[in-house]
């Protein structure tokens, strides 16, 4: 019995558990092509995967499915291990690829042959896609259909041996040029390619195809549910008909609804476009979907976790809002992130009456609710820095921040009160001059006098300039996907996707190690970039505190 809540893949491996299915076990796969770096996409696909395994004390392989040679690489296999542990992917030693079964899917592929399951066609790509029909009329087969199980055979040894050229032949299904599944008119097994592939170098130069590998892959390996996203429907019954026909142990194909995000593109495709086109600082520019990118902008494995929790798994197509991926990110952020603070536009403030010299500190604490944290010495003197933002010379009703006149709290030091506006020549306010009150330190009033605003602050004199990079979305319009006729996703580019400031911080943060988050009080959250130095770090804006899209 399901137990109710479950989404329909638990619902149902429970229930093939209850039937004593696959001896009542379950083995799940992430199974990655190395031909890029894994994105979001990707995340939802680990956690369901993994999650799954350990949910029924079961186990998951990471295999990587590397039978292209022409688009893979080692250092997509090295960004997908590295990955898959952050987000919390644990494989125990489960490491395979699909190439080191090149020889038993070879095997098979002569079995299917001389069972009369499959043949080679000499008919070219073009020919063969034009042969294929369409959804509304069947195909027609090819000449070289009914070729001998010996010529076959031979055709296909001199195909592993090189004896021909990149798409003189290819190894085909015999299945049915009619069936009214398209995948099923005689899907290709194997195609030549005189490449180098980067595990098995030369010694192949044919390659089976993702469908047939992929079955026989999850056969091999003992897997008991093959889940993966819903385009692969159709292909189903290719699965089942490869492992039925070859008569060995079978799997349980299992289809979940693809991750789309707004404001984003989910391919690799696409997002090699964005690397390769020098539209982003590499596959890991904070700005990407990539789960290297938001790493590196800020976002905590856990915050990942949250987000694939909540938008959990379907059988229907939809799209998640970025929104909820922000949510998820504060969410965790907020619980685990240290309070410093920092200036992104800062104005000058002058205490008049606080002695020349003097520089007094305190003592904050780097987090509201968990002391675990401990805290942080902060100085304090007579030049500050305040966010521009904190000050209105003509303040609106119920404004509670800096204005001339108004009094305010600098966050637990001092009520300061505006006395006059100094301007330059083109009447941009350059500095505030302000008093001070010394009979409120630490940010309160034995008189019981009301101040609502509370702001943050900066001693000038040790501020700490540091490289901010603020973050908007990659794209400005919510679907880049849907381009309008002659454009493509790249003509939806947000230009103002990064902004650099020089920020004024509190001095803490100085020698922070790259990956560090922080919140700055009352802005939001950062994350220290490795291309910050000790003494000069550099913060990559993860999120605002509140949502400022809705803005
Ligand atoms: P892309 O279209 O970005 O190239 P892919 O599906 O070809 O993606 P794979 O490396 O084959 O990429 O994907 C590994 C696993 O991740 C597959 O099981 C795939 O179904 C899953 N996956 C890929 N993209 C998504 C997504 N957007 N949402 C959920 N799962 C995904
Ligand atoms: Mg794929
Ligand atoms: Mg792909």
């Amino acid at each position: 019995k399901a137990e109710p809540g479950l989404d329909f893949i638990r619902a149902l491996i429970t229930a093939d558990n209850a039937n004593g299915r696959f001896d009542s076990r379950v083995h799940t796969r992430f199974p990655p092509e190395p031909n890029g770096y894994l994105h979001i996409g990707h995340a939802k696909s680990i956690c369901l995967n993994f999650g799954v395994a350990r949910e029924f004390g079961g186990k998951c392989n990471l295999r990587f499915d590397d039978t292209n040679p022409l688009k893979e690489s080692q250092e997509y296999v090295d960004s997908i291990r590295e990955d898959v542990k952050w987000l919390g992917g644990d494989w125990e030693g489960r490491e395979f690829y699909a190439s080191d079964y090149f020889e038993q899917l070879y095997q098979y592929a002569e079995q299917l042959i001389l069972a009369g399951k499959a043949y080679v066609d000499s008919l070219s790509a073009d020919e063969i896609r034009a042969h294929r029909g369409t959804l509304t009329a069947p195909g027609t087969e090819s000449p070289y259909r009914n070729r001998s199980v010996e010529e076959n055979l031979d055709l296909f040894r001199r195909m592993r041996a090189g004896e021909f050229k990149d798409g003189e032949h290819v190894l085909r299904a015999k299945i049915d040029m009619a069936s009214p599944n398209v995948v099923m008119r005689d899907p290709t097994l194997y195609r030549i390619r005189h490449a180098h592939h980067h595990r098995t170098g030369d010694a192949w130069c044919i390659y089976p195809m993702y469908d047939y590998t992929h079955c026989i892959s999850d056969s091999i390996e003992g897997i008991t549910h093959s889940i993966c996203t819903l385009e692969f429907v159709n292909n189903r019954e290719l699965y089942d008909w490869t492992l039925d026909t070859l008569g060995v142990y079978h799997p349980q194909q299992l289809e979940f609804a693809r991750l789309n995000l707004t404001y984003t593109v989910l391919s690799k495709r696409k997002l090699i476009q964005l690397v390769e086109g020098g539209y982003v600082n590499g596959w890991d520019d904070p700005r990407m979907p990539t789960i290297s990118g938001l790493r590196r902008r800020g976002v905590t494995p856990e915050a990942l976790q949250d987000f694939c929790a909540r938008i959990g798994v379907a059988k229907a197509d939809s799209v998640v809002d970025f929104s909820l991926l922000e949510f998820c990110m504060r969410e965790h952020l907020n619980a685990v992130a240290p309070r410093v603070m920092g200036v992104l536009d800062p104005i000058k403030v002058v205490i008049e009456n606080y002695p020349d010299d003097q520089v007094e500190t305190f003592d904050m604490p780097y987090h509201p609710e968990d002391t675990s944290h401990g805290s942080r010495t902060v100085p304090f003197s007579k030049v500050l820095y305040i966010e521009r933002d904190d000050f209105r010379e003509d303040p609106p009703k119920k404004y509670h921040r800096l204005a001339p006149g108004a009094e305010v709290r600098l966050r637990y030091a001092y009520y300061i009160t505006c006395r006059e506006v100094v301007k330059d020549a083109d009447g941009n306010i350059t500095e505030l001059r302000c008093t001070y009150d010394p009979a409120t330190k630490g940010g309160w009033s034995q008189d019981g006098r009301k101040v609502k605003g509370t702001i943050h602050w900066v001693s000038a004199a040790h501020a700490l300039h540091a490289e901010v990079r603020l973050y908007e979305h990659l794209f400005s319009v919510e679907n880049p996907n849907a381009a309008e006729e002659g454009k493509t996703f790249l003509d939806y580019l947000n230009p103002d996707s990064l902004k650099t400031v020089t920020a004024m911080l509190e001095p803490a943060p100085a020698d922070v190690a790259p990956g560090t988050r922080v919140q700055f009080e009352r802005i939001g959250y950062f994350c220290a970039d490795k291309d910050g130095t000790p003494g000069k770090p550099v913060f990559n804006r993860t999120v605002g505190l509140r949502d400022s899209w809705a803005k």
